[in-house]
């Protein structure tokens, strides 16, 4: 400290900064020119926050200074500056800005990056900790940053990378924007080289809308393409830019590209991708689309644009109609951003409808991806026909568990007299087809949906009518409304029916398993609806489905067992056998111990059983016995 003006200030990184700059320098060696698509978007933002505040009449220092991003190097020195004019950084930004990471879900992150190296480039990027890959190549930076607001200071900022940064007043009279001179490795040192420049600059940052330039040559092209007619875009045109917007390594599945006119005018250029983006399930927040006025940018993912079902789609939507001023906090308010953020929905919308009509595959593989955040669409009361013909499932007419149908396939086979769509909810393709409440449908070759995932229950609950036809819970349809099916298969009904004797005897039994059950069940009752298991607990009419209330006790953390109505197959051979016991002597314990198995097994099939060791031992003294009976019977 030599004189006065030349005071530094020395900080620590966060503690965050560091780990991350840890594994940057230490372990990432591939595909390190990212660095500078990073820089160069750092500047193009600060440019467009730069030409917001002029729009918006806040005073600006310098204000005639061109909008562009400068790039020079020195192949001798080994060092590489990149300067733009952007709205550059206060000590106080500066410290904030650079030096900690204001970002919920780091660990997360931090922890996939370290595991991931390969797909360092993308995470960075989605991520946003940009800055810092400049140390993948920088021995020492230096950061010379003034502030747009009048009076700002211009100030140093340099590190090594290692663990502190210091800041200091600059000496030299700087210009608005931000500086960045980097001091290559020795490894590095050949990205002071012209063409490799304009190499990666080509490649990673042509869209930037500002000028980037080489000693004044101008490397980017800073054409909007989404302005541009339709047929003048060539389909590696949409490729590229859709891999500038969002780093994604692959085409897009589906591109959007409309210029409406009337009633309000705008431009989109919507894509639709592969993959579904959110990397580690905790990038739900980040969507939306680029607003811009007049090929401005206003805002970056901007989320008013879309319905959050509809977050799968990256773009940009331009208008002439906003004006330029407009105020991202009152955007809502403005009617004719509302109208675009409409039209928008509704063209991506139909554009999923014409795909899911025209390329059935290609709507499939979409549907497998980013089905999960379209059918939360459901809410949507605007759009809800739109949407319910969008969504997909598996049925009992499926042949795998892979196969998808859709509602107007379902009512395409649809049984004459028909009047309900039935659907099911439940672990699997495997455990929906041996559900007892599945037998009476299957006995009538009714088709039934079934469901697989717990928010398809609000989904359906929701739409309660599809095409005029009411969408009902297999375990909760009115038996009457099914008696006019004939049943497929009628020599199965071979079964002699009960003597009107064993009837009584039969409707005694009952009594006396609901007896043995207590107040564990409401009612039990002669079954119309079990073809082949013995007994199930379904709700007692009108109340809400099994899979739903299993949804609201979970939300309202209810651990009790719901009281429902157990019923019996009548024909089962089990509950023939147990009718022959009752009417030997009717308070046999045998009854007991099958009434109560009976009733935990039909609990346990329904996801409600609460300690199968009772269950297992109680299977276990059966067995006991049953091998019992088994030798005696045989002699053994
Ligand atoms: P991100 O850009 O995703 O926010 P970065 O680590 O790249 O993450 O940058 C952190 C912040 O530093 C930026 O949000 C911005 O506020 C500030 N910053 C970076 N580069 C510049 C620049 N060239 N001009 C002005 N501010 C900048």
């Amino acid at each position: 400290m030599t004189n006065k003006e030349s005071v530094e200030t020395q900080y620590e990184f966060k503690a965050e900064v560091k780990q991350l700059l840890n594994i940057l320098v230490h372990s990432l060696y591939t595909n390190r020119e990212i660095f500078l698509r990073e820089l160069i978007s750092n500047s193009s933002d600060a440019l467009d926050k730069l030409r917001f505040e002029s729009n918006r009449g806040t005073e600006i220092i310098q204000n005639d200074l061109p909008l562009e991003i400068k790039i020079e190097f020195d192949s001798k020195e080994n060092t590489l500056t990149i300067t733009d004019s952007g709205i550059g950084m206060t000590e106080s930004e500066l410290v904030e800005n650079i030096g900690t990471i204001a970002k919920s879900g780091t660990t997360e992150f931090l922890r996939k990056l370290a595991e991931s190296k390969s797909e360092a480039s993308n995470i960075i990027g989605k991520f946003g900790v940009g800055f810092y890959s400049v140390f993948m190549v920088a021995e020492k930076v230096e950061l010379t940053t003034k502030s747009f607001k009048p009076d700002s200071e211009a100030l140093v900022w340099t590190s090594d990378g290692l663990g502190s940064y210091t800041i200091s007043k600059a000496l030299d009279k700087s210009d608005r924007g931000t500086k960045i001179k980097i001091f290559l490795k020795e490894e590095t040192k050949d990205f002071a080289d012209k063409y490799k420049l304009e190499q990666i600059i080509k490649k990673h940052s042509n869209f930037i809308t500002f000028p980037i330039k080489i000693d004044k040559d101008q490397l980017n092209t800073v054409t909007a393409i989404w302005r541009e007619p339709k047929s003048f875009v060539k389909k590696e045109q949409y490729n590229e830019f859709y891999k500038f917007l969002t780093y994604d390594n692959e085409e897009p599945l589906e591109v959007i590209h409309k210029s409406v006119d009337a009633p309000i005018q705008f431009n989109c250029l919507l894509f639709i991708s592969k993959k579904n983006f959110d990397i580690f399930g905790m990038n739900r927040d980040d969507y939306g689309l680029d607003l811009y006025v007049k090929r401005v940018l206003i805002q970056h993912k901007n989320k008013e644009l879309l319905p959050e079902y509809l977050s799968f789609v990256r773009g940009v939507v331009d208008s002439e109609d906003l004006p330029l001023n407009i105020s991202r906090e009152t955007l809502q308010e403005n009617l004719v951003f509302t109208k675009i953020a409409n039209t928008v929905t509704s063209q991506i919308l139909s554009t999923l409808s014409t795909l899911a009509k025209d390329n059935v595959e290609k709507y499939n593989e979409f549907w497998k991806e980013h089905g999960r955040i379209l059918k939360m669409g459901y809410s949507d009361y605007a759009n809800l026909e739109k949407i319910s013909n969008l969504l997909r499932f598996n049925s009992s007419s499926c042949e795998t568990a892979e196969e998808l149908t859709s509602f107007d396939e379902y009512v395409k086979r649809i049984k004459e007299g028909q009047k309900d769509i039935y659907y099911i909810t439940g672990a699997s393709r495997d455990a929906l087809h041996m559900d007892p409440h599945t037998e009476i449908f299957k006995a009538k070759g009714l088709e039934v949906i079934y469901l697989f995932d717990p928010a398809d229950e609000f989904v359906f609950s929701n739409l309660n009518k599809v095409k005029d036809f009411e969408l009902k819970s297999a375990d909760q349809v009115e038996l009457k409304s099914l008696e006019k099916f004939e049943k497929m298969n009628k020599t199965e009904e071979k079964e002699e029916p009960l003597s009107s004797d064993d009837k009584l005897h039969m409707k005694s039994l009952l009594s006396k398993m609901k007896d043995i059950l207590g107040d564990k069940v409401t009612e039990v009752k002669d079954s119309e609806r079990l073809q082949d298991s013995p007994a199930c607990l379904v709700n007692p009419d009108g109340t809400m489905s099994a899979s739903m209330q299993k949804i609201m006790q979970m939300v309202n953390k209810d651990a009790s067992i719901p009281k429902r109505v157990l019923e019996i197959n009548t024909n089962h051979k089990i509950v023939k056998n147990l009718l022959k016991v009752f009417k030997q002597n009717p308070n046999n314990d045998y009854l007991r111990s099958v009434t109560e198995q009976l009733f935990e097994t039909s609990l346990l099939l329904d996801g409600y059983l609460q300690d199968p060791h009772l269950l297992v031992s109680k299977v276990n003294k059966l067995l006991e016995d049953s091998s019992d009976w088994y030798t005696e019977l045989k002699k053994m």
